[in-house]
């Protein structure tokens, strides 16, 4: 009887092991939590959800090692992608549904990490004091007609260091270190802030343009703070290097963490992330792109119209990072 029971529980166990699924997510709760309760209404795994900040949860998976609880780490931007992999954190995923849904060149090559949405680092500017015609491409920001009129944030943001291994990629390093040292020429101010501070400083006119990521022009569109809204319905955005090799793009993204004891759940979320319900989500949710872009957008992005993405390998980004991090500081962008 004690034997039955001790198997029961067992069996019992198993049960509730099968049926869960555990994330690290850099990602911050708000913008993942609904689409995991959505799941889990759908299939009856649960998802346990971890948050924190991107180099935490790295620094937190090497110390745990093979006894992470975690199966799954979500984070944005390639570059922490590219990192995790290297740091042997990742296990290769077969999944035909990931490689048919997700463009090659937004997924590792050897299926360590996969792009789950997309996000493009644009140009945005301020209508009264510059003409949509005068823009035309990250590049040309380096030209002295915008001397003082740039508002970027820091080198230590992984987006900018991300934009500029993909020019490394894109045109070698010393063409991207002659940008990168005439661009800091024409910064406005010393960098400072985030990507919404950026904005806000091109619509009190404290710079005339500024590159940032797509999404938080959205945030503040849509935002219940008033003040926001009207900020941000100063500026415009603009796509850049539309005549060259597209705007410049990234993603969030997951691996399957090695010592994953729910993979096979791990993997039904992950192809679950990319399904059309999902990628719909995002965009409403947080004004990104899907992930193979052949599904209607949220109004605003709608509103941006169409545009040329680039479509290099974002595996670069991450093989380019620390040149990128080494060629900034060069050119003495703080
Ligand atoms: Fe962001």
């Amino acid at each position: 009887m004690k034997i039955l029971f001790i198997l029961f529980l067992v069996l019992f166990q198993a049960q509730i092991n099968a049926a869960e699924v555990n994330i690290y997510s850099a990602r911050k709760e708000a913008l993942i939590k609904p689409i995991l309760d959505e799941f889990t209404k759908e299939t009856g795994i649960n998802v346990n959800l971890v948050t924190g900040k991107a180099d935490t949860l790295l620094k937190r998976l090497e110390v745990e090692g093979k006894n992470t609880p975690a199966d799954i780490l979500l984070t944005v931007d390639v570059a922490r992608l590219v990192r995790a992999k290297e740091k042997g954190l990742f296990q290769v995923i077969d999944s035909a549904v990931l490689e048919q849904t997700i463009p090659e060149y937004y997924r590792d090559d050897e299926n360590l990490w996969f792009g789950l949405s997309l996000r493009s680092r644009v140009i945005v500017y301020a209508p009264d004091r510059v003409k949509a015609e005068e823009l035309t491409s990250y590049e040309d920001l380096a030209d002295s007609k915008w001397k003082d009129s740039i508002c970027i944030r820091s080198s230590s943001n992984v987006y900018n260091q991300s934009l500029v291994a993909s020019m490394i990629a894109h045109s070698g390093l010393e063409k991207t270190e002659a940008w990168a040292t005439a661009l800091v020429n024409n910064f406005a101010r010393s960098p400072k802030g985030g990507d919404r501070d950026q904005i806000k400083a091109v619509a009190v006119g404290v710079c005339d343009v500024a590159i940032v990521n797509n999404y938080y022009l959205a945030g503040m569109l849509v935002s219940s703070q008033d003040e926001q809204v009207t900020l941000a319905k100063k500026i415009k955005l603009f796509w850049p290097n539309q005549n060259a090799e597209g705007a410049h793009m990234n993603v969030s993204g997951a691996g399957i963490l090695k010592p994953a004891k729910n993979k096979k759940e791990a993997i039904q979320l992950l192809e679950y992330l990319v399904s059309d319900k999902a990628q719909q989500w995002y965009a409403e949710a947080n004004h990104e792109y899907s992930i193979n872009s052949d599904i209607a957008n949220s109004k605003i992005l709608k509103s941006w119209g169409k545009f040329k993405a680039d479509k290099l390998n974002l595996s670069l980004l991450g093989k380019y990072n620390a040149d990128a991090v080494l060629l900034m500081d060069r050119a003495g962008w703080k």
